[in-house]
């Protein structure tokens, strides 16, 4: 039971979500899947459709009041994103279709461009396969020395082994700015000031994050970094590149295609200036009309609150996951973001969900998208992740329904 006074009400915030409003044809769900994806509240779909409904046009093409109406939304929420990264301008925010792709465009455009044979890339034990997999490919194909950073027993990273690991040829150091399987909330800062001390760049995976504390580029000092809206709140279909305008000045194209271009001849072709050079054809701009109502649904709450709130439920959890005999927690503890995996006596973590899931509890399983750190750990587990709209009770239902699943495969 819950002990301490918290600073947010979360089923106020709850009302904001249609999602956990009662609806005919579904069962009322706990969710506790917010690794994964958040739900939306009333004012994103509600941007979003009247979006559609009353402004739909194409951007940057000129010609009529609604193409200008759609034009002046789609800029304003990159000014917002620019904004709420504390960017210089937004001109460093290029939109994508999320993280995946972010880190796809920085390993293409800038890895062909200036990772060479024998140079070196950093990435960790830790990361999603959306930056492991471009970063491996692009060694692959340069011929260049993928380094993998290793986690500590207790899923941290030690920065003396980055010192090791860096040398004049490292490149770049890719690191998650929160784990999506371990909870541990890199030092981004400090991972960020000692690539660049060994004359490196550095990029942040910034797809846990953004929604859950304060993200700010500058005071990072990193020079990429990227979030997908879905998971903070907002549409899919949509997420944002950040990097240092010096260096999207000096990388091509992701894409090519309509609407990056100055000019084209057949005998001469010039871009457009960042961030319309990395846009190639129509954006998603419902989409980043839908980004730009969840980072005010953000703010309307306020990160440093959320980061707080977020703070006291994982300690709350963290205290009554205790309690579970044979219940093996991963990441570090107590200093963590709200993302809970677990193995649980020998019970396979995708049978832990389906009886979490039969008592309408949504949590997730399976290997995360990091099957290397899936190797480290020893497998599968099954994971619970929370928002700003889960409260005691949800961990509560979750303790007692892993109390029901030892259960139920005779643990008791
Ligand atoms: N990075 C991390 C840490 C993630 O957790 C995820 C998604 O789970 C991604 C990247 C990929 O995000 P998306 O699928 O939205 O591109």
């Amino acid at each position: 039971m819950a002990t301490t006074t918290f600073s947010i009400d979360a089923s106020e915030i709850r009302r904001q979500f249609p999602f956990f409003q009662p609806h005919p044809e579904m069962r009322s769900l706990i969710y506790l899947d917010n690794a994964a994806t958040t739900q939306k509240p009333y004012s994103v779909i509600e941007a979003v459709s009247n979006f559609w409904a009353h402004h739909n046009a194409n951007v940057h093409r000129g010609g009529h009041g609604a193409g200008a109406k759609a034009s002046e939304l789609y800029e304003a929420a990159r000014q917002r994103v620019a904004q709420f990264l504390n960017a210089r301008e937004p001109a460093e925010i290029v939109f994508t279709r999320g993280t995946t792709e972010a880190i796809n465009l920085v390993a293409s455009s800038w890895g062909e461009a200036f990772v060479k044979a024998g140079d070196e890339v950093i990435i960790t034990e830790m990361e999603h396969h959306a930056n492991l997999l471009p970063w491996m490919r692009l060694a692959e194909k340069q011929g260049a020395t993928l380094k993998v950073w290793r986690i500590t027993d207790d899923g941290r990273l030690n920065l003396d082994d980055l010192r090791t690991l860096l040398t004049e040829r490292t490149r770049l150091v890719a690191v998650v700015h929160i784990s999506n399987v371990l909870g541990v909330v890199n030092p981004v800062a400090e991972i960020c000031r000692l690539a660049h001390d060994a004359g490196a760049l550095c990029l942040v995976d910034a797809a846990q994050s953004v929604a859950h504390m304060p993200v700010d580029v500058q005071a990072i000092d990193c020079d990429f970094l990227m979030f997908s809206g879905h998971k903070a709140y907002g549409p899919t279909g949509i997420g944002a590149l950040y990097a240092k305008r010096s260096l999207l000045e000096a990388m091509p194209p992701y894409q090519v295609g309509g609407g990056i271009v100055k000019t084209v001849s057949w005998e001469r072709l010039v871009w457009s200036e960042p961030p319309a050079k990395f846009e190639a054809g129509t954006p998603p701009i419902g989409e980043a009309v839908g980004l730009h109502a969840a980072l005010d649904f953000i703010d309307s709450i306020g990160r440093a609150t959320i980061e707080a709130y977020e703070h006291e439920l994982t300690r709350y959890a963290l205290e009554r996951l205790q309690e579970v005999p044979g219940l093996r927690l991963f990441g570090p503890t107590p200093d963590r973001a709200g993302i809970f995996a677990f193995m649980l006596e020998d019970i396979h973590p995708h049978d832990i969900a389906t009886v979490l899931d039969a008592r309408d509890i949504a949590i997730r399983s399976g290997l995360h998208c990091a099957h290397p750190l899936g190797a480290r750990l020893g497998g599968s587990t099954a994971r619970a992740s929370l928002a700003v709209y889960n409260d005691t009770a949800h961990i509560d239902a979750l303790i007692e329904g892993l109390h029901e699943v030892r259960k139920v495969f005779g643990y008791v």
